[in-house]
């Protein structure tokens, strides 16, 4: 289960203009949470100043704001276009966390309040353009995990149900989804269970939910009607990969409903793994697995690794054979 009673809230006092911003405001004042008034909620001088050990502490709060920039961005992968949407990070520690990794700092759950302006950037691209298109709402955060504080997501897929050329997508390590169930999606929602090996689970992907829980949720979605996707993600080769991933993909094959095995698609997404997730995995959890083998990898950028090309190509081969044998009708959208 998501436990998201925040040890302290963070706000722009600007939300009480917006409903969401109340009630949430609201909630957790009747909770005796600390709420803590700020400026800006990308700039926290009293949490920005704190060293790293305190990031566990840090994943405990929750930050309230409106995001200032809501203009869509093209994109080539999951999506046609994504959506600056209405969360940022999250409550989970994963060792990996891309957000960490791209953004040099903590990837604590913020909330805009203002999805209003979100939506209707939406709307209006789709009215634009008159043809149908792809909208990815949860590309740096995760919806379901936000879904159990703010309904958002519920909401979300109740406002793209109404937008004739308008599919939205988001991917997820959480299983919370009873709520949307028995939404009127119209077919305009599809959600992407991302998934890894039970043990890469338990010793990097901290806080999320179990694969058994991730697949339960999937297979109740299909059957709610909704387009179901599986990303691999990150695939981390540690030495027993191959043993790891076949297993997996043998998992999936076997407890996947029999609709949703065959018309699912995957996307394969190497690990890139950075020297702020090392920086912080050793200050605030230590202890924890050491999933970046340097010898493997290759730097990419500011700070950041992925793995070399040799290695990786050889990786695609096999996953693109265990696919195949066990998902003949699936496509693979990418391997990046
Ligand atoms: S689920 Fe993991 S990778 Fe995604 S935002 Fe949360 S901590 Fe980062």
């Amino acid at each position: 289960m998501i436990k998201l009673v925040p040890e302290r809230v963070y706000y722009e006092k600007e939300i009480v203009d917006y409903s969401i911003g109340k009630e949430l405001l609201d909630r957790y004042s009747k909770d005796g949470v600390a709420l803590i008034e700020i400026e800006n909620h990308n700039q926290i001088p009293e949490l920005r100043e704190l060293p790293d050990s305190e990031f566990v502490r840090m994943k405990k709060y929750l930050i309230l704001g409106i995001r200032r920039t809501t203009r869509l961005i093209p994109n080539n992968r999951s999506a046609d276009f994504i959506v600056p949407f209405t969360s940022s990070g999250c409550s989970a520690m994963c060792l990996y966390c891309y957000l960490v990794c791209t953004f040099f700092k903590n990837s604590y759950l913020r909330v805009f309040v203002n999805r209003d302006e979100m939506m209707d950037q939406v709307r209006k691209k789709a009215q634009k353009l008159g043809v149908e298109k792809v909208y990815e709402i949860g590309c740096n955060s995760d919806m379901v995990l936000e879904n159990a504080l703010t309904g958002n997501l519920k909401w979300a897929v109740e406002e793209f149900a109404k937008i004739k050329d308008a599919r939205c997508t988001f991917a997820t390590k959480f299983a919370e989804i009873d709520d949307l169930l028995d939404v009127d999606h119209h077919g305009h929602t599809q959600m992407r269970i991302s998934v890894n090996p039970p043990e890469i689970i338990k010793k990097a992907e901290i806080g999320t939910a179990s694969l058994k829980d991730r697949i339960a949720a999937a297979n109740k979605m299909y059957q709610a009607g909704y387009r179901i996707g599986i990303n691999i993600a990150p695939i981390i080769l540690l030495d027993d990969w191959k043993e790891q991933y076949h297993e997996l993909i043998e998992e999936l094959s076997r407890t996947l409903d029999d609709g949703l095995r065959e018309n699912t698609f995957f996307e394969l997404i190497f690990m890139t793994y950075g020297l702020a997730n090392e920086k912080i995995n050793q200050a605030a959890l230590p202890g924890t697995a050491d999933i970046f083998e340097k010898e493997k990898m290759k730097p990419k950028g500011r700070g950041k690794y992925h793995y070399k090309p040799e290695i990786s190509q050889e990786a695609a081969v096999f996953f693109r054979n265990e696919i195949a044998a066990k998902f003949p009708k699936a496509a693979i959208s990418y391997i990046v």
